[in-house]
C-alpha cells in the first residue's frame, strides 16, 4: 500500500480520538501509528509496542554571560514569551518559558548569549506487531511539544506506508504542527451541543488549511443529527458512527481494541478504512 498520512483530531480531548486513531492503525494493517498527543500519549496503552528505540529531543535555550552583558535589557524586549527578565546586576532566564525561539539570540548588540542543550522530551519507536510505532513525550512543565512535533514529522515524510496521526487535544499550535501535510483529516465528535461546538472549531481550523476531512461520531445514538445536519450543511462526510456500549468503556479501561472485543465495530472500522482511501484517491 502507498503512503499517506491521514490526522485524528476533535476538538477538546476524551472525545475518542485514541480509540479512532489506534483501531484504524490497527485495521489498515502495515501501517505507521504516530501518537502526537504529547502531553498525554496513550496509544501505547492499546497497542503495546516493543520499544526498539528512544532518542531525547533537545532545544537551544539562552545562557546569559554576565561578565560580557552590558544589561541593556535590548534581549528582554525581544522576547514575546516573557521568558526574561531584568533585574538589578543581571538577566534571568525561566527556561520553562522560553521557547527557542532565537529572538534574544538574534538581538544583543553585544554577542554575550551563549546557546544551551535542554532536553524536552522523548521520541520513541518501535513496532506493535503489524504497526510501527512512534510516540513523542513532553517532560511535564515545558512550555510547548512542537520542538517534539517537528521531529517527528521529519521521522514520519517519507513513509511509505500509511500513517495515522493520533493528534493532540484542542485546536492550538500543536495541532497545526501534527496535522501538516495530512492526505486527510478524520474530526472525531460526539452527538451533543458541546460536541458540536469543539467540531466545529476543529473544522474552521481544518479547512484553513485546505486539507480534506471527514467525520466519525463516536458514542452514536439519539442525538446523532445535530453533528449530521451541521456535516450536511459543511459538505463533510460522516465516514462512521461507533455505539455507545458500556463494555466499550470496560474494554478502554483494560487497554484492549475495540475491533478485538466487538465484531460490529470490526466491521464499522473495516468500512471506515476503505472508504477513508477512497477519499484521498478523489
Ligand atoms: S529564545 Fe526566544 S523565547 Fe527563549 S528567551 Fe530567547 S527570545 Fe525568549
Ligand atoms: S541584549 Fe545582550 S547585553 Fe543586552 S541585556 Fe541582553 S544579554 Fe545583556
Amino acid at each position: 500500500m502507498r503512503g499517506f498520512k491521514i490526522s485524528v483530531l476533535s476538538g477538546k480531548g476524551g472525545t475518542g480520538k485514541t480509540t479512532v486513531s489506534v483501531n484504524l492503525a490497527k485495521v489498515l494493517n502495515n501501517s505507521v501509528y504516530v501518537d502526537c498527543d504529547v502531553e498525554e500519549p496513550n496509544g501505547y496503552l492499546f497497542l503495546n509496542p516493543q520499544i526498539e528505540e528512544e532518542k531525547t529531543v533537545e532545544v537551544i535555550i539562552p545562557e546569559i554571560n554576565s561578565d560580557k552583558c552590558t544589561l541593556c535589557g535590548e534581549c528582554v524586549k525581544a522576547c514575546r514569551f516573557s521568558a526574561l527578565t531584568k533585574l538589578i546586576k543581571k538577566i534571568l532566564v525561566f527556561d520553562h518559558l522560553c521557547h527557542s525561539c532565537g529572538a534574544c539570540f538574534e538581538m544583543c548588540p553585544y554577542d554575550t548569549i551563549i546557546e544551551k542543550y535542554k532536553p524536552i522530551g522523548t521520541i520513541r519507536k518501535g513496532k506493535a506487531q503489524s504497526v510501527d510505532f512512534i510516540d513523542g513525550k513532553l517532560n511535564y512543565g515545558e512550555a510547548t511539544g512542537v520542538p517534539i512535533l517537528k521531529e517527528i514529522n521529519k521521522l514520519i515524510e517519507n513513509v511509505d506506508k500509511p500513517v495515522i496521526v493520533d493528534s493532540p487535544p484542542g485546536t492550538s499550535c500543536p495541532v497545526i504542527h501534527s496535522i501538516e501535510g495530512s492526505d486527510l483529516c478524520i474530526l472525531v465528535t460526539e452527538p451533543t451541543p458541546y460536541g458540536l461546538h469543539d467540531f466545529d472549531l476543529a473544522v474552521q481550523l481544518v479547512k484553513q488549511r485546505g486539507i480534506p476531512m471527514a467525520a466519525v461520531i463516536n458514542k452514536a445514538g439519539e442525538g446523532d443529527n445535530i453533528i449530521e445536519e451541521y456535516c450536511e450543511k459543511e459538505g463533510i462526510k460522516v465516514l462512521a458512527k461507533i455505539p455507545f456500549k458500556k463494555e466499550f468503556a470496560e474494554a478502554y479501561s483494560k487497554g484492549k481494541l475495540l475491533i478485538e472485543v466487538d465484531n460490529e465495530v470490526r466491521e464499522i472500522f473495516d468500512k471506515l478504512s476503505t472508504d477513508a482511501l477512497e477519499l484521498i484517491k478523489k
